[in-house]
């Protein structure tokens, strides 16, 4: 008998479980949307030329020695700059303690580690309703105990404002409350800048900590200072945040892993402390970080002309993405006169739109039409181009009439 005998068979990823079901399938009509990658305009990944520029200027050149175990400096000084912008004054004074992480999934995880150690007045994060699938188990599995707030409104497929504000201002004080910065995954549905600034209070009020998920920085509205509003301003507001960043979507690095976890901490000295607590807590875990995607990130961050490039070709993907939501709004109310009030194609923000297609339609979509999203109903724009958006539509508009 093995001694694996009693491992019980685990449930298969849900979104990874769609991927599998579209590469299944022989239909040459078929889309996916499930995967939360960009695609080009020909449904291709898309590698950035500023990425390409990047990292032709040091490979087969660079050695490959480990990175100190908080990461690539010159990196990681570059990226907390992006997030808190250089006007920051935390970061002017020294007091923000960084270290690259294993993408953004580390960085929170880094996080939900460092909080379950030393955050001293809680062990609860509250999540909103519902979150990216991965949050629960990352911050569980580091050791914090999760609750939920409200977060999304089914009826009217947008932000449930008073619910968010009234179980926000229900939380034990000091509890952590993570928020998406920008772009939340999976609804696509974000507070306005005047709800963010009502939020900073209401934190501040119930002596909240504030942890923000920063994945989708630039890649929402094609603006990276736009879309770092929420943290940089609750930094205004003299909060002491946690972040993650990832820059996975923003670059396209998704496979090499280049991430950053922060903490504003009071000043020089106790940055410092927090810094030694955050390499005690990473080396027994991998060491140090991955050194490729790293150098490819700090080149172009450290470029002022790569810089700029970079910035260009960011928007144009946020681009191509707000101009998918406006031709589908358009083919399913013009064109197909498909029964519902889908603003919400064109009001979400980011990579995703909740589109409020039942399970029933979902399950139907992929048997019938090879339309492949997750069973939320949940498609990534990304996955939509000029070459199949109108069989979308057309599917979608037979799925629900
Ligand atoms: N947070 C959110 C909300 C996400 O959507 C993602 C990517 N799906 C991540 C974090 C982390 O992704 P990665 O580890 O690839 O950076």
């Amino acid at each position: 008998i093995s001694v694996w005998s009693a491992v019980p068979q685990g449930p298969p990823d849900p979104i990874l479980g769609v991927t599998e079901a579209f590469k299944a399938d022989p239909n040459p009509r078929k889309i996916n949307l499930g995967v939360g990658a960009y695609r080009d305009e020909n449904g291709k990944p898309y590698i950035l030329p500023s990425v390409s520029t990047a990292e032709a200027s040091f490979v087969g050149e660079a050695d490959k020695e480990y990175l100190p175990i908080t990461g690539l400096a010159s990196f990681t000084s570059a990226a907390a700059k992006l997030a808190y912008g250089s006007d920051s004054a935390p970061l002017s004074q020294g007091a923000v303690a960084v270290t690259q992480s294993i993408s953004g999934t580390g960085a929170l995880r880094i996080g939900g580690a460092f909080l379950a150690r030393f955050y001293p007045t809680s062990k609860v994060i509250y999540l909103p309703t519902p979150s990216w699938g991965n949050h629960t188990p990352i911050f569980r599995d580091s050791g914090l105990e999760v609750k939920q707030y409200r977060y999304f409104d089914k009826s009217t497929v947008g932000l449930d404002w008073a619910g968010m504000l009234a179980d926000i201002r229900a939380m034990p004080q000091g509890s952590i409350v993570l928020l998406h910065a920008c772009a939340h995954n999976p609804t696509g549905v974000d507070p306005t800048q005047e709800q963010w600034k009502e939020l900073s209070n209401i934190v501040k009020e119930g002596k909240l900590f504030p942890f923000f998920d920063m994945a989708y920085q630039g890649f929402a509205s094609g603006d990276i200072a736009r879309d770092a509003f929420a943290p940089r301003h609750f930094v205004s507001e003299g909060h002491q945040i946690a972040l993650c960043q990832s820059f996975a979507k923003n670059m396209g690095l998704y496979g090499e892993r280049v991430g950053l976890f922060s903490l504003v901490t009071s000043d020089k000295e106790e940055k410092a402390r927090v810094e030694s607590q955050l390499k005690i807590l990473i080396r027994p875990l991998y060491s140090n970080p991955p050194v490729h995607g790293a150098r490819i990130a700090g080149s172009i961050l450290n470029d002022p002309a790569l810089y700029k490039q970079w910035e260009g070709e960011v928007k144009g993907m946020a681009n191509r993405i707000i101009s998918m939501r406006t031709t589908l709004y358009d083919l399913l109310t013009s064109t197909h006169k498909t029964p519902g009030d889908w603003a919400h194609i064109k009001s979400q923000i980011g990579m995703f739109s909740f589109t409020g297609l039942t399970q029933p339609q979902t399950e139907a979509l992929a048997s019938k039409r090879s339309v492949y999203m997750t069973k939320d109903g949940r498609i990534s724009m990304a996955g939509l181009n000029g070459g199949n958006v109108e069989y979308f539509a057309e599917s979608v508009d037979g799925a629900v009439k």
